[in-house]
């Protein structure tokens, strides 16, 4: 009674957002723990600013990119538009692979012919293949994960409903392997103590530890999978970063991973295109199903039924990308993010913190023994103004360590060292 006079009592608007469907919610969404971990800093960034209006902040929180996209691959970008306003040049929908002249770009430059065109297939970006993988696979795989790993792994096999309800005490979800990576074990996963599942999510670098798996590693992992029969979706969309010559930029430089792996990967970090939306998976065609499928046939169906094609303008960007200008750009864009992650790194250092990653990858890893992430979070925003990412979000694994992105202007990492070295006065914030 009470809530019908509430209703006549309330505006027409009101009366509407009240109501309720009959339809049922999906119940692997309320499952889902929190909101999203972005929006999360979002939020708590926007609180600081509400109570603090003027503090200049310096985000090396989210991994966005920030610097321009070079010339050569913004023209490629621009004549793609361009193009379109054009008799002879107008395209509407694409094949839902992707242009084929970008695919064979991709394969011979970017995989030096290790894999064939018709194996890649272009998207509007790792996220969203990543949650088409899933739509492949479907509810009834179980999974593996980093521990920490980038949220969309578990969040998606959540959705897919491969997973059971989160344990409260352990933050971990029934069905996950949880593969813990920390300093005790050079940020990989002890596989000899790791059990068999379907799927084996693997990003390097990785984000966010900022860990590239070595080729040894890799190896191991390629091995461990082929024994137990699983598939790795391997997430390399930080390959770029990686300058070691013994850290494989791709898992399918490794003997025998065509038959076990499978690669997303990305402009976003490459050449800013974060916003602009282009990607790639590289799904070998010798790679199959229990029952002689190739996982390839299943994904181009999902590509050409759930998507229509990544946009032919973010298309001709990619090919602008590739060719020798676009490459010999790239490496200077990531040239610069590499030294905003040294000076990040030394700075870090030079405070007797135990930092981590950010060698091979545009992320560092700080570790503060005993503290919670949250904690150290909040102290850097309020000592500092500056905006890291708590691990705990990442996994439970992450619970002592925050995240720091070179994704960022010079200026600003520099001003964040300077701004961290005077709060914490040449000493580890104390547990
Ligand atoms: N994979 C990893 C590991 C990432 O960190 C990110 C973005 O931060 C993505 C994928 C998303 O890539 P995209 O912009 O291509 O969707």
């Amino acid at each position: 009674v009470a809530r019908h006079a509430n209703c006549r009592a309330s505006s027409p608007l009101r009366r509407f957002l009240a109501m309720h469907t009959r339809v049922p919610r999906n119940e692997n969404f309320s499952k889902l723990q929190g909101g999203y971990l972005f929006p999360q800093i979002a939020q708590r960034r926007r609180e600081y600013l509400e109570k603090h209006p003027d503090a200049a902040l310096i985000s090396l929180g989210i991994g966005d990119t920030t610097q321009p996209i070079p010339p050569h691959i913004c023209a490629g970008l621009t004549q793609g538009a361009k193009k379109l306003a054009t008799k002879e040049g107008y395209s509407g929908y694409g094949d839902g692979e992707g242009l084929y002249a970008l695919r064979k770009s991709i394969a011979s430059r970017l995989y030096g012919d290790r894999i064939r065109p018709e194996e890649v297939f272009v998207s509007d970006g790792a996220k969203c293949d990543i949650a088409r993988l899933q739509m492949v696979f479907g509810s009834e795989v179980t999974v593996a994960v980093q521990d920490p790993s980038y949220p969309v792994y578990v969040d998606t096999a959540v959705m897919t409903g491969q997973t059971g309800r989160i344990n409260a005490d352990t933050r971990q979800y029934a069905g996950i392997v949880y593969m813990r990576c920390d300093a005790a074990n050079d940020f990989f996963p002890d596989l000899s103590k790791t059990p068999r599942t379907d799927l084996i999510f693997f990003c390097s670098p990785n984000n966010p530890t900022g860990a590239a798996a070595t080729r040894e590693q890799l190896a191991e992992l390629v091995a461990f999978a082929r024994h137990n029969g699983s598939i790795i979706v391997y997430d390399a969309a930080y390959a770029p970063f990686i300058r070691d010559p013994a850290v494989p930029r791709s898992i399918l430089e490794i003997d025998g991973a065509l038959e076990c792996a499978i690669e997303v990967n990305s402009f976003s970090k490459y050449a800013g295109f974060t916003g602009v939306r282009l990607g790639w998976t590289v799904v070998p065609s010798a790679l199959r199903f229990a029952d002689g499928t190739p996982v390839a046939k299943d994904f181009g169906r999902v590509m050409n039924t759930a998507f229509n094609g990544a946009s032919n303008i973010a298309q001709q960007g990619g090919m602008a990308c590739l060719d020798d200008e676009g490459l010999a750009e790239i490496e200077q864009l990531i040239s610069y993010y590499l030294e905003n992650t040294r000076i990040l790194r030394e700075g870090m250092e030079s405070l007797g913190f135990s930092v981590y990653g950010g060698r091979n990858a545009p992320y560092i890893w700080v570790r503060f023994p005993g503290r919670s992430s949250w904690d150290v979070f909040t102290e850097f925003l309020e000592k500092c103004q500056v905006v890291t990412v708590p691990g705990a979000g990442f996994g439970p694994a992450g619970v002592e360590y925050v995240r720091l992105s070179a994704f960022a202007p010079r200026e600003a990492c520099q001003e964040a060292v300077r701004r961290i070295q005077t709060a914490f006065g040449g000493r580890p914030a104390d547990p």
